[in-house]
């Protein structure tokens, strides 16, 4: 629970108040009357589990009631005004309207009867906490390195601190508690705690149950969110295309191909176009994106490219639907698929030449080579 100022009264008692009532069903047996609490069985950290989600209820109802019990209040002060001096306003504002006075004030009742059906259902559990002659409970101050206390009443806390009740430790002794606590042991509330060594910190173990849930659930969402960034890039990897090498493939705008779906359509149009145009066969383009999507999906697939050449070939061919022309078709790509060697054997001698390239002009003249030849630098004859 995150406790306000009314909460911190009640801890000097333990809880908020002592009713000094405890029986919730009397039995009248034979002359005989038993008192029986609900909670006589229960454990304290069952007990205040219960109570702590009780207080939670009680604070967010006093916080709802807040703005209706003040325009209450300003309206019934403005009315007394203007009845002691002539009907004269103070603040005319204040006066609520029949309709508002109406709803505003049913609403307060509201609030209060909720709260008063709180207060009901908390009294056996003050009961059952005085029958036993009350038991020890722990409070965890909520910000970062907060200390845990015995009450919310520690003369080293403020009236604005906010506690989380660690109710699942109740009962336990100062021993435990401060074993549980480590370094956040408050030393006014237990003279026991050991005195914090720096260089030997003691962490903390405690947390409230619904600090535990938050982190839980905040941790799943974190764990969450990188399963699905690893499931994305495990996608990624998959789809992506390379050379044998592990260099990126330029498409037509000096972009590496980010996958290999787009790649191979882009390779396969080429052989497309081929057909229709035997221009295209001294290209370099056509002959760099076929040759290099070859050889880095052959590699890939592990696979000949002779064998994905057949496949590409195939693909083309019903592609455009030219199996009565299908030699004619296959010489023509036959050309861009020589072409694509010519390439690749050319990438292999302006690789050389970079590798061994001496002296700094020569190495940027062999690395500029390189670059317009691979696509990563626009080739002269470029028409992109
Ligand atoms: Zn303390």
């Amino acid at each position: 629970m995150s406790a306000g100022a009314y909460v911190r009264g009640g801890a000097r008692q333990g809880a908020h108040r002592s009713s000094g009532e405890f029986s919730e069903h009397t039995h009248t047996e034979a002359g005989v009357t038993l008192t029986v609490n609900e909670y006589a069985d229960k454990t304290p950290s069952e007990i205040d589990e219960v109570l702590a989600k009780l207080f939670n209820d009680r604070a967010r109802l006093y916080a709802y009631l807040e703005r209706p019990a003040e325009a209450l209040r300003n309206h019934e002060a403005e009315m007394k005004y203007r009845a002691e001096n002539d009907g004269n306003a103070r603040m005319a504002r204040h006066k609520l309207n029949e309709w508002n006075l109406r709803s505003t004030t049913e609403e307060v009742a509201r609030y209060r009867k909720e709260i008063a059906d709180l207060d009901a259902k908390i009294a056996p559990i003050d009961a059952e906490f005085d029958a036993r002659g009350g038991w020890s409970r722990f409070f965890l101050v909520q910000n970062l390195g907060g200390h845990v206390h015995s009450s919310m009443s520690c003369s080293t806390c403020f009236p604005t601190t906010r506690f989380g009740w660690l109710t699942e430790q109740s009962g336990m002794n100062e021993e435990e508690i401060v074993e549980l606590a480590g370094d956040l042991a408050c030393s006014s509330c237990f003279p026991s705690a050991p005195v914090v060594d720096r260089r030997n910190p003691r962490p903390n173990q405690l947390e409230t149950p619904e600090g535990r849930a938050d982190r839980e659930k905040r941790e799943a969402e974190k764990d969450a969110r990188a399963k699905a960034k690893a499931e994305r890039e495990a996608k990624q990897a998959a789809a992506a295309i390379n050379t044998p090498d592990g260099e990126p493939i330029y498409d037509s705008y000096r972009r590496p191909f980010k996958n290999e779906r787009t790649a191979e359509s882009e390779a396969i149009g080429k052989l497309e176009n081929a057909i229709y145009w035997d221009g295209v066969a001294g290209d370099h383009e056509y002959a760099r994106v076929v040759g290099e999507v070859l050889a880095g999906l052959a590699h890939k697939r592990g696979i000949d490219q002779a064998e994905l050449r057949t496949t590409w070939i195939e693909k083309t061919i019903k592609k455009t639907k030219s199996q009565p022309n299908r030699t004619a078709a296959e010489f023509r790509m036959g050309k861009i698929f020589d072409a694509a060697d010519a390439y690749l054997a050319k990438k292999g001698e302006l690789k050389y030449a970079l590798d061994s390239a001496a002296g700094a002009e020569t190495y940027e003249a062999a690395k500029i080579a390189w670059e317009e030849h691979i696509g990563a630098r626009k080739h002269p004859s470029s028409r992109y």
